[in-house]
């Protein structure tokens, strides 16, 4: 049911009907009414402010249809984000598992037909995902524990020049 209003607009003054919802106006209180038609002649006129309260009107627009579209692009960067990171995840195991199968297969199949097989099934999909999240982790950790035997090796080896 739509909601139905009379007032008189202060521009044309005209006794119009109209729903509330849907006028344009939305500075100053709705007794102050100006019909939609009058409020698109203000705007094409250029007047940038409201004739009762004196609120700059366009200015008021533009800034809600920018954050506005600041907020759509901010929360499709993050979608896009999280996509990337999910595929990059994915590749990374199916890279990862086509290794393992490719080094562990056994003898009486071939890679190929192991693979075609794997390929049809969707807990494959979902293994992808799992193994390229745990190498990823897996291969951070190495390279920490690789970094860290690194310097400690330098260190020491550091000192025993400095002792000499
Ligand atoms: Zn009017
Ligand atoms: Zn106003």
């Amino acid at each position: 049911m739509t909601k139905v209003s009379i007032s008189t607009c202060h521009i044309c003054i005209e006794e119009l009907e109209y729903n509330p919802n849907k006028i344009q106006k939305k500075c100053c209180s709705t007794k102050a009414f100006i019909c939609n038609e009058c409020w698109d002649k203000l705007k094409e006129n250029e007047i940038k402010v409201c004739p009762l309260c004196k609120e700059n009107i366009q200015v008021k627009q533009e800034i809600k249809v920018k954050k506005d579209i600041s907020c759509n692009l901010r929360i499709n960067s993050t979608i896009c984000k999280t996509i990337t990171i999910l595929v990059a995840f994915e590749f990374l195991g199916f890279c990862v598992l086509n290794l393992i199968v490719y080094g562990l297969h056994s003898k009486n199949t071939t890679f190929k037909k192991e693979m075609n097989y794997l390929y049809l099934k969707p807990i494959f999909l979902i293994s992808c995902f799992m193994t390229g999240v745990l190498s990823y982790y897996l291969s951070i950790f190495l390279a920490c524990v690789i970094y860290d035997s690194f310097k400690n090796c330098y260190h020491k080896l550091k000192l025993r020049i400095s002792t000499s």
